[in-house]
């Protein structure tokens, strides 16, 4: 395992770290169903993407 030579700050160790957030994840209502579903993806409720369906739910 490599060892680092020089310690890095704390400063710089948390300005590395100001990038690593994770953003909430965006919902819209499917137009079929009207139950939220993540942009560009199939909807987990009624399975339908682009005004059809692709996926079987129950
Ligand atoms: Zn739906």
């Amino acid at each position: 395992m490599g060892l680092p030579k020089i310690r890095l700050s704390k400063g710089r160790r948390d300005r590395r770290r100001s990038h690593l957030a994770l953003s909430p994840l965006t919902l819209v209502p499917c137009p079929q169903c009207h139950k939220p579903r993540r942009p560009h993806h199939v909807c987990p409720s009624c399975g339908q993407y682009a005004g059809r369906e692709v996926v079987k739910t129950d």
